[in-house]
């Protein structure tokens, strides 16, 4: 199957996708272990080549957004192989607030002299509208991580740009259900697909999606040289995770505005961070350009540094661990990240899971109010 035809809504395809037509083949493509295949039908070694577990992968993920998908080893994997494109001397734009990995390798780059980074905050759409005029690689990161600034991709992306500018979006947090950044007009669309698309923190793998063929070729290209291929195991899963997206994202989504709203109103609990409250700052843009307001929520208890670690410790259901988009709820300290010192000291960052809401709220209400 092609890209998703137009009669086939999203949640279809995602089951749909990435099977054989093959009468007698399996109905789900398995994970197939080969470093290399018998010479004379195309195929000969799978960094080069890739392998049909990869291809279903990117066929579904590559679907959702009309486009055509490269997995690799990891988001980060993804993240490398776009920045790989840019010579020598290059401008870079990104984010105030985004991924700390990202963040990282902008500014490991500049230090060598590879390329400058100008940091825009997300909700000023002018700076970014300038900036697609102006660099080379406008990376875009909404909602951001972690304080879920929703940016105006709708405005930034239609703006004219310098020619062989690549406009990239991380697309980890709202996933293709939410939010289509290629139909907006970016160049390229990212997804850490260990989080969202696995959806059960079992593997780490990254997909880049586009609709530029000639960019799609030299990110296969980059990969082939650069090494940064899938583990089989790990397409297999994300596959099989896929498969569930739109229910989990249903349902966890439904669960993460319920406790956003009574967070909200929690006697020691000072702020809450969710695109889905009117409160939010972006919450209007974020109506505009998202289908969904996601599962993240960051909230700040009342207290210091040690209450929110307190809270960490105090739950039960919800796990104290890093990473999002899971079955599982899991909650962590932000600025206790490696890069992440910038933020408030009692900020915490749930991912909200698909669990009973009920019991997600009695663990969290109790954890922080043993916290204080
Ligand atoms: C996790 C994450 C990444 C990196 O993905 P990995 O699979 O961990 O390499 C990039 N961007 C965002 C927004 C993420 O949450």
């Amino acid at each position: 199957m092609q890209k998703h035809p137009s009669s086939l809504k999203l949640e279809s395809w995602l089951v749909a996708a990435g099977r054989s037509a093959e009468p007698g083949a399996p109905l789900n493509v398995p994970p197939i272990p080969a470093s290399n295949f018998i010479l004379g039908h195309g195929r000969s070694y799978s960094r080069t080549d890739s392998t049909p577990t990869w291809e279903a992968l990117e066929e579904i993920v590559g679907g959702l957004e009309d486009g055509h998908a490269v997995a690799f080893a990891s988001g980060m994997a993804a993240v490398a192989a776009i920045f790989d494109q840019l010579a020598a001397g290059a401008l870079v734009a990104i984010p105030d607030d985004c991924y700390q990995g990202v963040a990282g390798l902008a500014m490991a780059g500049a230090a060598r002299g590879r390329w400058s980074v100008q940091r825009i905050a997300l909700t000023d759409t002018v700076a970014w509208q300038q900036a697609c005029a102006e660099a080379d690689l406008i990376w875009l990161e909404s909602p951001s991580n972690p304080l879920l600034t929703v940016a105006d991709l709708a405005a930034i992306c239609a703006a004219p740009r310098k020619s062989g500018a690549i406009v990239a979006v991380d697309n980890t947090f709202a996933t293709p259900l939410n939010q289509q950044p290629l139909a907006f007009g970016a160049t390229v669309s990212v997804q850490s697909a260990t989080k969202f698309i696995g959806g059960h923190s079992d593997l780490l793998a990254g997909v880049v999606t586009t609709r530029d063929e000639t960019l799609w070729r030299q990110l296969l290209h980059t990969r082939a040289l650069a090494g940064a291929t899938p583990g089989t195991l790990e397409a297999f899963l994300a596959v099989r995770g896929a498969r569930t997206l739109a229910l989990r994202l249903e349902r966890a989504q439904r669960n993460a505005l319920e406790l956003a709203q009574r967070l909200a109103q929690h006697p020691l609990v000072t702020r809450v961070r969710y695109p889905g409250l009117p409160s939010h700052p972006t919450h209007e843009v974020a109506k505009r350009v998202l289908k969904g307001f996601g599962t993240i929520i960051s909230f700040d208890v009342r207290g210091d540094a040690a209450v929110a670690d307190a809270v960490c410790r105090n739950v039960r259901l919800i796990r104290h661990a890093t990473s999002l988009g899971a079955v599982e709820s899991t909650m962590e300290r932000r600025a206790a990240i490696a890069g992440q010192e910038h933020l408030p000291p009692t900020l915490l960052r749930l991912s909200v899971g698909i669990e009973d809401v009920d019991d997600l709220w009695a663990d969290l209400d109790s954890a922080i109010r043993a916290a204080n």
